[in-house]
């Protein structure tokens, strides 16, 4: 069995050997190792200085065109023009906090909820994913009392305190955190629902003999960091009844599924056919402009604010709502999310033609445009990191972005902007062919 791997380990320079490099980039490697410090991450063996985005492309300083196949951020396209400008006139006319009354943050958030089961009619707008999952970490312990939460082996789900001991894969090494417990992934074959169910029992009673108590399960609902399941859908509701029967909430984290990722609807737990507790959104949400929000139903919402104030200076601003009114635009406009059901199809069946022929490929999961592509060791099947990295890098020499997943990292996180066509998907799939066949 391979060791696991810290999330931001995978795909990283090592900020150290420079060896070979150009000497201007040396240079620039060790000023900025020297002002960002330890916490500074860079992707590559030989890192890229990006200037320009457009679509599903990126352009390095030196004129290389880039697909980037690994970006769910600007996930309606690098600079869309639409979202650009919206961003702009607003930041140009006002830009204050939602203390004041303004008609563009109001409607955004009327819109939004539109597209959100029934019962869950408020959203707290905040600015990243980290504070939405804190935020709903909160909630959730307001409602039920207690503090115990659950997640998956390999989650990440932010930054925060508190959000980061329920992000395993932030840890070097497996975490012992008192008041949160880990259960695997789902599995990719099999009784998924059951065994999933089965795992989260065990977390459960675990947690109720603790001074915690069990507040709530959150998972990513196309589970990114664990490298990616997606199947079958439906597989999500034996754990949200066990859930319930147990008195914990159950919290979908949309930050990676979100808004049309997977090609089925706007959202990751749409797949399942449920409706979570708490919903939590973030970055595609104003493709790059910083967005997050939690949607929760309103006596949950009240029982929180009865004890505790939630303010966020920039959360819900009107630049905010132009933002994410954009983003909501382009979806429904350029029809991406039949987009991504479309094109990840034309993806996911040439990864598959690709697997059968190629030993080293051991899985190939997904939905829509959310794809995860295993690697293993011809002899014995295991998890191959060194590989999936070595797949990495040669993408790159061919000008394609893209990163790894996964509690060993041997996944490759396929998971380009929803603009992506089956044009790209074609010129993706010959290339990996083409590395395949050289490796
Ligand atoms: N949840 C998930 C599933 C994420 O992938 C991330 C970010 N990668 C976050 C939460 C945190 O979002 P942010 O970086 O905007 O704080």
């Amino acid at each position: 069995m391979s060791a696991s791997k810290q999330i931001l380990a995978l795909n990283r320079f090592e900020g150290t050997d420079t060896s070979g490099f150009p000497p201007e980039l040396a240079k620039r490697l060790a000023k900025r190792r020297a002002t960002f410090g330890a916490s500074s991450v860079l992707f590559y063996e030989q890192p890229i200085e990006m200037v320009r985005g457009e679509g599903v492309y990126l352009f390095d300083s030196n004129g290389n065109r880039y697909l980037d196949m690994y970006n769910n951020v600007p996930s309606v396209g690098h600079c869309h023009p639409h979202v650009a400008s919206a961003i702009a006139a607003q930041v140009a006319r006002l830009n204050i906090n939602t203390r004041y009354l303004s008609r563009i943050s109001e409607s955004y958030a009327e819109r939004l909820l539109s597209h959100v089961p029934a019962p869950l009619s408020n959203l707290v707008m905040t600015c990243t994913g980290s504070e939405a999952n804190d935020l709903a970490l909160r909630i959730a312990s307001s409602v039920t009392g207690k503090h115990g939460f659950i997640v998956t082996r390999a989650a990440y789900h932010g930054n925060t305190e508190a959000v980061t001991a329920i992000s395993p894969s932030s840890y070097k090494g497996a975490p012992h955190i008192p008041h949160v417990r880990l259960i695997p992934a789902p599995s990719a074959e099999g009784d998924v629902g059951g065994t999933f169910a089965a795992n989260l029992a065990t977390a459960i009673k675990e947690l109720e003999a603790t001074e915690y108590g069990f507040a709530a399960i959150i998972v990513d609902s196309i589970f990114s960091s664990d490298g990616i399941f997606a199947d079958p859908p439906g597989f999500l509701q034996p754990a949200l009844a066990l859930t319930h029967q147990h008195g914990g909430l159950f919290i979908a984290d949309e930050v990676q599924p979100g808004f049309g990722r997977t090609g089925g609807g706007l959202w990751g737990f749409g797949r399942h056919s449920l409706t979570p507790d708490i919903v939590t959104m973030g970055k595609p949400m104003g493709n790059g402009y910083p967005m997050g929000g939690v949607v929760v139903r309103p006596e949950h919402l009240t029982r929180f604010c009865e004890t505790t104030g939630y303010f966020n200076t920039f959360g819900g601003s009107p630049v905010a709502a132009a933002a994410g009114n954009a983003v909501l635009d382009v979806i429904e406009d350029e029809e991406l999310i039949a987009n991504a059901a479309t094109s990840g199809q034309v993806l996911k069946s040439g990864l598959e033609a690709l697997k059968s022929r190629f030993p080293r490929i051991g899985g190939v999961r997904g939905a829509g445009l959310f794809i995860g592509l295993d690697f293993v060791t011809p002899d014995d099947n295991t998890q191959d990191q060194p590989f999936a990295s070595h797949i990495i890098n040669q993408l790159k020499t061919h000008h394609i972005l893209i990163g790894a997943a996964g509690l060993y990292g041997h996944t490759l996180k396929i998971r380009p902007p929803l603009c992506f066509t089956t044009t790209h998907a074609d010129q993706f799939l010959t290339t990996l062919e083409q590395i395949l066949e050289q490796s």
